[in-house]
């Protein structure tokens, strides 16, 4: 079947032509390691993880690979500011080595619970300072670069498309607001630093250009060629990155190798938001996703919550959102240990699931829709049991919501509770109904539910 991806580039969807066939090659940008994520970052690597499984599901051998950004990155996605990770090393007195390896193994944690698959290739940028310098080698090589103030710039006037992602002018880049007197246009970047941007500067190395460290942008684009080649299928990022990250990206790569396109398909995410506007880590406050799972939320209700809006619109968040989010994943895991005991009720349905499926996702990673599907099967009245399991199965392997994995609920129950519940089964046998339901109520409010069957009582725990 078709595949259909909404490309930034030319701001429209577009049918998806790999460049090896039934292979493909994406590249996301990674975290920035001096903080926790915030679930806003987290909805982007849910993002790479759905059109990760969606190329499995087409049967695609599908090659991820995700920096991890921890040398180089400035306060502002330009040149301006202090080093990111150099600012908490000060602030919470560690090395800045240390306070990348810990950030980054927090960001794996997470992305564990969420149950986003690895990506074949994790890449450190401190671990491809020769390959970066490399590069930027066959950049100056080709006459992009100047040098000014200890630093090697690239001239963005000299590369013909600067700006095409963004649709940027360099006109109107005349308004980015500047400081760095060296640089000849606005829109100029480092491509390596040198001792003159900070003092203290524990991360650096050697280089012709002198003793320093690279330039943010230019990691994404040498580790991405190193992975995947010169020239590959798709790029991932959100989509704060289209105007300065992405952009420079294209031109380092594209002017060191002089092969256009570099990425046939840019795919950004929309932001999630809350009252106060796109969630940042630079505002102190912000939400991770132990932070949800401390409040008594499961990271996969973050994970549903996710699915429920397309990539490309915004995702406000809330704490009302996200508890429909949960109550519905707790619907469906219901309706999962149900149906799975009657696996053996089978009978077919006037409509194709898998195929509405399989469409829904294949058309720019509808999960939304993907979702509906999967409900109005377990809503068919005609759909056996049998069928209906094997369809959420087999859709799960794109939600990665965990289904397959599911476990019955073992309740613990309280002495005090268990003494009402025998409270209730003598009334109820006494045809005390009045006392009976009286108990029942009381254990409802305390969030016991009983629900009575042929073999007694049963309890499910309920949300309060
Ligand atoms: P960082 O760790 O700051 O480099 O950001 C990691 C990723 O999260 C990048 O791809 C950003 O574009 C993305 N991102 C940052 N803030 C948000 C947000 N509020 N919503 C969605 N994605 C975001
Ligand atoms: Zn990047």
């Amino acid at each position: 079947m078709e595949i259909k991806l909404f490309n930034t580039m030319s701001r429209k969807k577009e049918l998806f032509k790999p460049i090896k066939k039934n292979k493909v090659g994406f590249y996301g940008c990674g975290p920035t390691v001096y903080n926790f994520a915030h679930i806003g970052n987290l909805r982007k690597y849910i993002f790479d993880d759905l059109l990760n499984r969606m190329f499995r599901y087409n049967n695609y051998e599908a090659v991820y690979v995700m920096n991890v950004t921890d040398v180089g990155h400035l306060t502002s996605d330009a040149d301006e500011g202090e080093d990111k990770i150099k600012k908490q090393a000060e602030k919470e007195k560690k090395s800045a080595y240390d306070i990348a390896r810990f950030y980054e193994d927090a960001f794996f944690k997470d992305t564990e619970k969420l149950n986003i698959l690895k990506p074949e290739t994790t890449c450190r940028a401190t671990e491809h300072i020769d390959v970066m310098i490399n590069l930027i080698k066959r950049i100056e090589k080709n006459g992009y670069t100047y040098s000014a103030g200890g630093n090697l710039y690239f001239d963005v006037s000299k590369f013909k498309d600067y700006g095409k992602l963004a649709r940027l002018k360099l006109d109107d880049l005349k308004a980015r607001v500047d400081v760095d007197k060296n640089k000849k246009n606005p829109a100029d970047f480092v491509l390596w630093f040198t001792e003159s941007k900070f003092k203290n500067q524990e991360m650096m190395w050697e280089s012709k250009w002198g003793r320093g460290y690279p330039g943010w942008h230019i990691e994404c684009s040498a580790m991405s060629m190193e992975y995947l080649g010169e020239q590959f299928d798709i790029h991932t990022g959100g989509i704060d990155h289209i105007p300065v990250h992405h952009t420079n990206e294209i031109a380092q790569a594209e002017a060191a190798t002089g092969k256009k396109p570099w990425v046939r398909y840019w795919m950004h995410i929309e932001f999630l938001t809350s009252n106060e506007g796109k969630m940042a880590k630079s505002k102190g406050e912000f939400l991770t996703l132990n932070g949800l799972i401390n409040k008594g939320y499961d990271a996969l209700d973050y994970r549903y919550l996710c699915l429920n809006t397309h990539y490309r619109k915004p995702l406000m968040f809330s704490f009302e959102a996200l508890d429909s989010a949960k109550n519905a994943r707790e619907r469906l895991n219901n309706k999962i240990l149900e149906i799975r005991k009657n696996v053996d009720f089978s009978n077919a349905s006037s409509r194709d699931y898998h195929e509405e499926f399989h469409e829904a996702i294949n058309d720019d990673l509808n999960m939304p829709m993907a979702l509906a599907v999967m409900w109005d099967a377990l809503n068919d009245r005609e759909l056996g049991d049998k069928e209906k399991y094997n369809y959420v199965i087999d859709f799960d392997k794109v939600f990665g919501l965990g289904l397959e994995e599911l476990e019955e609920k073992t309740v613990e129950i309280p002495n005090n509770i268990q003494k009402l519940i025998d409270e209730r089964e003598l009334a109820r046998k006494s045809k005390d109904w009045k006392k009976a339901d009286k108990i029942r109520n009381d254990l409802s409010k305390k969030g016991y539910i009983l629900k009575d069957t042929a073999n007694g009582a049963v309890v499910e725990k309920s949300n309060i």
